[in-house]
């Protein structure tokens, strides 16, 4: 791990008496962090010189791990509003640790070019949890060779993006995925993609403006459920073909569920995650007056109650393996009114990042759909292990990161974009009361949230180097869940 800002050493802390929970273990002990780590965890440890923290009511969780997230980034003719300050801080309030973001190719740039772009926007803009990033392969013309592609992953960026969907811009071809596919097979690569059908959404956009459509409702009507069941059925069985492992982001829908669970029930190696939007909003928000209905627009759109139910079911059967934000802060005020004449205008994408933990724990959790186990499972040790961090980050024991969240699970808390760190100015959450928040939380021993308030400076996190993919370090597709109740 390479620090953007060696601050000075944090305190040897001791946490007194709060309740651990991993995927595997439920107790109350104390834990003690001295340095980044974690060096002892038991009863009644001796504090030392280290400062006590008093956790008793508590549970204390590994830092949550958001492999989803959008920070600083032109898309769709907007520029997100979190850069990697203020969006790491809002992850942080939230007990996220660890987010990656995805370095995007832009036009006319190698991959090496972009690269070096993000990793100076990082610098720019120091983290105050830590960053890792995804390579996004949007034009393999221009992409530079394989060679160089080998390089960067090689050099702790074991993930490509591609896109099926915006065609024009990012989207790929067929073949082109399957030589991107092939590169990461041979790689120890993971192959993440935006799974829909980018000609079949531009048809249908193109006929509705005809038609003079122009509302954001057809944001969710011309972006059909099938479109990205297709998409999702198509590149499982390019990846298979090529023998790459697939990670299917922001999966919103049953037709696409059912083709993630046909494919993990024959032991290919194809994991989904789903975002909280995708279990909170549907296509009905879409409909919402003076032209609030922009704020929903995010792809795949928002779908029904049947598909939000199907989502809960395949995070507690193991179909899927991820909770994500795919936070994409735009304004309401000003982004979002490129679109007022036309839906396809609307820049695609809301905020999000820091209500997940409380989302899950709440409606998750408390609403009887999975456990805690579960729920540490979803949003820490299965992403740190699909991406790379793991055992360092995603569980609590003696030698990992000291990356952890304080978290009561009796705290009310009501969602409000006007107490929001992130700069967007809606939440898709407003006024949702959740109970059950974060308190305190730390990075590599560093405590970044206290009281419920960013207290962490920029450089507290750091860019964070992945190790190589490794199929077998995942959740085992073909396998029941190895949680206890
Ligand atoms: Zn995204």
């Amino acid at each position: 791990m390479s620090a953007t800002n060696a601050g000075a050493s944090s305190e040897p802390l001791l946490i007194r008496g709060g309740r651990i929970i991993t995927t595997t273990e439920n107790r109350v002990a104390d834990v003690l962090v001295e340095g980044e780590r974690i060096t002892a965890i038991g009863e009644d440890l001796p504090a030392g010189q280290a400062r006590e923290l008093d956790a008793r009511g508590l549970l204390v969780l590994p830092g949550c791990v958001d492999p989803h997230v959008h920070l600083d980034t032109d898309f769709g003719g907007a520029k997100t509003v979190d850069d990697f300050t203020n969006g790491t801080a809002a992850a942080a309030i939230g007990g996220t640790t660890t987010l990656i973001n995805f370095a995007m190719q832009w036009p006319g740039q190698t991959l090496a070019q972009a690269l070096d772009a993000w990793k100076g926007q990082i610098e720019e803009h120091p983290p105050i949890v830590d960053v890792g990033l995804h390579m996004a392969i949007t034009d393999l013309d221009y992409a530079g060779s394989f060679d160089e592609l080998d390089a960067i992953t090689r050099g702790g960026i074991p993930s490509y993006k591609v896109f099926t969907a915006y065609k024009g811009s990012a989207m790929l071809s067929d073949d082109d995925l399957l030589r991107v596919m092939e590169s990461a097979a041979a790689n120890d690569v993971l192959v993440m993609v935006h799974a829909e059908n980018g000609d079949i959404v531009d048809l249908l956009q193109r006929r509705a403006l005809e038609q003079g459509h122009t509302e954001p409702r057809w944001h969710a009507a011309t972006r059909p459920a099938l479109a990205e069941a297709e998409a999702t059925s198509r590149v499982i069985d390019i990846a298979h073909l090529a023998g790459a492992s697939l990670y299917v982001v922001h999966v919103s829908c049953a037709a696409s569920l059912e083709r993630i669970a046909n494919a993990r029930a024959k032991g290919w190696r194809v994991w989904g995650e789903t975002c909280p939007q995708y279990l909170f909003t549907d296509e009905s928000d879409l409909e919402r007056p003076d032209f609030e209905g922009a704020k929903y627009v995010f792809s795949p759109p928002p779908r029904t109650p049947a598909d939000q139910e199907a989502l809960w079911e395949g995070l507690a059967d193991g179909v899927l393996s991820v909770v994500a934000t795919d936070h994409v802060p735009f304004t309401f005020a000003r982004d979002k009114q490129l679109g007022r004449d036309d839906f396809s205008a609307i820049p695609n994408g809301a905020p999000g990042i820091e209500n997940r933990l409380q989302l899950m724990h709440h409606f998750g959790v408390r609403a009887g759909r999975f456990d805690l186990h579960r729920m540490v499972d979803l949003l820490s040790t299965t992403p740190a292990r699909i991406f790379g961090l793991h055992p360092r980050k995603g569980t609590i024991a003696v030698g990992a990161d000291a990356d952890l969240v304080l978290f009561d699970p009796q705290r009310r808390h009501t969602i409000c974009a006007a107490t929001q760190v992130s700069h967007s100015d809606y939440s898709l959450m407003e006024g949702v009361e959740v109970v059950g928040s974060p308190t305190l939380v730390t990075v590599r021993g560093r405590i970044v949230v206290e009281d419920g308030r960013v207290v962490g400076r920029p450089g507290d996190g750091a860019y964070v180097s992945r190790a190589p993919f490794d199929p077998a370090a995942a959740d085992a597709p073909g396998q029941p869940l190895a949680v206890d109740g």
